[in-house]
């Protein structure tokens, strides 16, 4: 339900993205005359795990855009993730990586663009209830592994947050208050991200070098994210402790940088990143 909902408070599409975004769609032939011109709004795709390599990431003897690249500039929401094949899922490394997918036939190569948000959902287990206090899970500790097992480490390490969402009772799905609604949210997300317009413009141009921070790479990331000492000495700790990736630590810093500009901070300070590392993740796969 959350996932689904993450279509209600992205950021605006600007004009760029938009044409981007309608290319790909052209291309694949689902411009539908409602569409107008231009996409208005970012792409959300959910493709079912029976979904072929091809479908989730292009293919084909005239080669289509994939899954990946209908959601350029979008979401790529992907439910029941260890259901997806693992070529699949070893499939999306390259895109995720890179941004865009390169399809080599025998006489010629096609790129699609591919930068899209990736969220996706599973259960604990296969049964759904391991670590639920609503009822006993019946797995086993072996499925349960085995099931987790399906993702391998490269794929989640390229997840910038993951979150456990305990199992709600019935009585309190009817019972429960209405939370903050979407409109609200979108305004914070919409604030965030004309912080980092501001900061990745360039001063001459007003040309952006970054979209937002998730884009950053190894030269953006040094220039645009100051860690005081302490943050650094917390980082590095953390990092040792936990065996963290290079990868992962480069994350816990842009998502740490967006927990800053969600909540109007210049600097990114202890507190934010120690959220991004309580987000990372690498604790519930262990
Ligand atoms: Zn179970």
């Amino acid at each position: 339900m959350i996932a689904r909902r993450i279509a209600t408070v992205l950021p605006s599409f600007c004009r760029h993205e938009a044409l981007e975004a309608t290319r790909v769609h052209s291309v694949a032939g689902l411009l539908a005359e409602k569409d107008g011109p231009l996409l208005a709004q970012r792409p959300f795709r959910a493709p079912h795990h029976s979904c072929s390599v091809a479908g989730l990431v292009g293919g084909g003897t005239l080669p289509r855009p994939g899954e990946v690249s209908l959601a350029h500039n979008g979401v790529l929401f992907l439910d029941e993730l260890p259901e997806f094949t693992r070529a699949s899922l070893e499939a999306l490394r390259q895109p995720l990586e890179d941004g865009h997918v390169t399809i080599v036939r025998a006489k010629h190569a096609v790129s699609f663009p591919a930068r899209f948000m990736l969220v996706a959902s599973m259960n604990p287990c296969p049964c759904g209830y391991a670590g639920s206090e609503l009822r006993t899970c019946t797995c086993g500790e072996k499925e349960a592994y085995r099931y987790r097992s399906r993702l391998s480490g490269p794929l989640l390490d390229r997840f910038d947050v993951v979150v456990r969402v305990a199992a709600v009772a019935a009585d309190a799905v009817l019972h429960s208050s209405p939370g903050e609604p979407s409109s609200a949210i979108a305004r914070r997300v919409e604030q965030a991200r004309e912080h980092q317009r501001q900061r990745y413009a360039s001063p001459d141009s007003g040309k952006l070098a970054f979209r937002c921070n998730a884009q950053l790479d190894a030269r953006g990331l040094k220039q645009h994210i100051a860690l005081d000492s302490a943050t650094k000495t917390l980082l590095t700790d953390y990092a040792e402790l936990h065996q963290l990736s290079a990868r992962a630590m480069v994350r816990a810093c842009k998502v740490a940088r967006t927990i800053a500009d969600l909540g109007e901070s210049t600097e990114v300070e202890v507190s934010h990143l120690a959220e991004a590392l309580s987000l990372l993740g690498h604790h519930h796969f262990n």
